[in-house]
């Protein structure tokens, strides 16, 4: 992993944000390279689920044919949007803060062993950045008890590693930084929410939020699109943008990062086939990855359990990917697909509901009004075919831009041998990108700067940028040029040579199995593209 981050910085895939100043905790910038695979992601997602989205055919496992649209809602919305949505009274981590090192951590993520030594017994713990935690709490119990590491078998362990959740009593409980029991304190509620003021007043009923996913401007436009464009239940709404989650531990990269790019999709369908819709979503989504370049093998589809799920779903799904800054045999979250019955459009709707209740009904609060109230406005469907009205059933496929680019870098890293210009092998870095997303597609280089090549070379540069996003580069040895096009993730070279010019051709370089071959200039186009794909 640290071989991957310090190739982003070197090449300009990514950087901290705000670096010179020092950086800011889970904010990260993209750089030249870095935000054309970034876009490149969510145009290959926008291509492969609206676009190119075919609305005419029944796609293999999908239940029927159906159309797809996109939205762009903005990122500041209406404060009731949250409250509707339960984002106000649910988005929330508990922290506990330690009154000596002044550190706060999440609850849930300190883990720690009860250890009994020298007549005492106390809950020694780690925090969620340990890489051993094991070791860890050794060091820390050998130190609170006073003893050597040579008696480090005199501590006696009660139990295997736990979470803090399952410790009642925080006396005894020594903090990840401290040096003395109870310092943590008792677990605080914290939103997760960003809040802004609105205009220049700034009371409390100007206040926002930032948007911590992009799904509720789907929800709050639904009857939008369906009066204004043409579209008929089944149908999905596709938004792309910016989500912010004031994340208590930015960590890992970009995996969890406190601003972030959401590809969220919300389907909507007749309750009676939201079951084989949703499988059908779970699965197209999966393979989707598969399809860019994931491998099978770190990649996997995980179902939540029955007591995972709320009552009104009827499944939700994690795609999962073995990231190499994760514990061997443990994966992240790359996207969740989830049956949300019409507990999102009801809530708009009627106000609030409670997802504990069975059949749904609206929270209420002490004098028995709705909690939160809703926008009141119809949002049902009416099928104009068969005159039946209903609130649709959603089926949400929502994914992480930030995440998908971190997957495909993690898989792209390779190391491996190929010959310099001598014929000699080398050790190389290649990013081993699928074309699609790489953020070149082609570098063009003369072989050397004289001859007529540089001019052949970039009048080819100038016919392929039509295209593509290629490079021109005539400087160095061409060993050194291929070298510098494999660590940014070129999938194809292109070399103008002495023979070029007598007879028109060039040579292709295949960045991932280094086969050169040549074809007519006027056909490299054609070529490329079919490599392309
Ligand atoms: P996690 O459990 O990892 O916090 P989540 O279940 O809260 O994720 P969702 O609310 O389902 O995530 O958001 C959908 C997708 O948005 C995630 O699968 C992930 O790809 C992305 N995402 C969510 N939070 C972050 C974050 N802090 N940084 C980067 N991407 C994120």
């Amino acid at each position: 992993m640290e071989k991957l981050v310090s190739l982003c910085k070197r090449r300009g895939f990514m950087f901290q944000s705000s670096e010179i100043y020092g950086g800011i905790n889970g904010f990260w910038d993209y750089g030249p390279l870095g935000v054309e695979l970034k876009r490149n992601i969510k145009d290959a997602w926008w291509r492969d689920m609206v676009t190119g989205h075919d609305d005419l055919t029944q796609l293999p496992g999908a239940p029927g044919s159906y159309e797809m649209t996109g939205l762009d809602c903005t990122i500041i919305m209406h404060p009731q949007v949250w409250k509707c949505s339960g984002h106000y009274d649910l988005f929330h981590d508990y922290m506990v803060d330690c009154r000596e090192s002044k550190r706060r951590y999440r609850h849930d993520q300190i883990q720690g062993r009860w250890v009994e030594a020298k007549g005492k017994k106390i809950f020694a713990t780690a925090g969620s950045d340990s890489e051993a935690p094991e070791a860890d709490l050794e060091r820390q119990a050998l130190k609170f008890f006073g003893m050597r590491s040579k008696n480090a078998d005199e501590l006696k362990w009660d139990g295997p590693l736990a979470s803090l959740t399952t410790v009642d009593d925080f006396e005894l409980v020594l903090g990840p930084d401290a040096k003395t029991l109870g310092t943590l304190t008792a677990p605080r509620e914290f939103n997760l929410m960003f809040k802004t003021t609105i205009g220049a007043l700034g009371g409390e009923a100007d206040s926002a939020f930032l948007r911590p996913e992009t799904a509720q401007g789907i929800f709050v436009n639904f009857k939008n699109v369906v009066d204004s464009s043409r579209v008929r239940v089944p149908f999905g709404i596709a938004q792309v943008g910016k989500s912010f989650r004031n994340e208590i531990t930015p960590r890992n990269f970009t995996f969890r990062s406190r601003e972030f790019e959401q590809m969220e999709i919300e389907f909507f369908c007749h309750p009676d086939s939201s079951a084989e819709w949703y499988t059908y979503w779970r699965d197209r989504r999966f393979k989707w990855y598969l399809d860019l370049g994931l491998d099978e093998g770190k990649l996997q589809l995980r179902d939540h359990d029955q007591d995972e799920l709320s009552h009104y779903s009827r499944g939700t799904a994690d795609v999962e990917y073995a990231f190499p800054f994760l514990p061997e045999g443990e994966f992240g979250e790359l996207e969740g697909i989830a049956h949300r019955g019409d507990f999102d459009l009801r809530s708009h709707m009627e106000g609030k509901l409670d997802p504990a209740t069975n059949p749904l009904t609206v929270e209420l609060n002490e004098d028995g009004k709705p909690r939160h109230r809703g926008s009141g406005k119809d949002l049902s469907y009416r099928d104009d075919l068969t005159g039946e009205r209903f609130i649709p059933h959603v089926i949400e496929p929502s994914a992480g831009a930030d995440r998908a680019t971190l997957a495909f870098l993690c898989e792209a890293y390779t190391e491996d041998e190929a010959p310099d210009d001598k014929g000699k092998m080398q050790s190389r870095v290649v990013m081993k990108l699928h074309p699609r997303i790489a953020p070149i597609k082609a570098a063009i280089f003369p072989l050397v700067k004289k001859d007529g090549m540089p001019e052949m070379a970039q009048d080819l540069y100038r016919t392929l940028k039509k295209d593509w996003n290629v490079f021109y580069d005539e400087k160095g040895a061409v060993g050194r040029r291929y070298r510098r096009q494999d660590e940014a993730g070129t999938p194809f070279c292109v070399t103008v040579d002495g023979d070029s010019i007598q007879d028109n051709t060039v040579t292709i370089r295949h960045r991932d199995t280094l086969e050169q071959w040549r074809v007519k200039a006027d056909d490299l186009t054609d070529e490329l593209r079919k490599l392309i794909g």
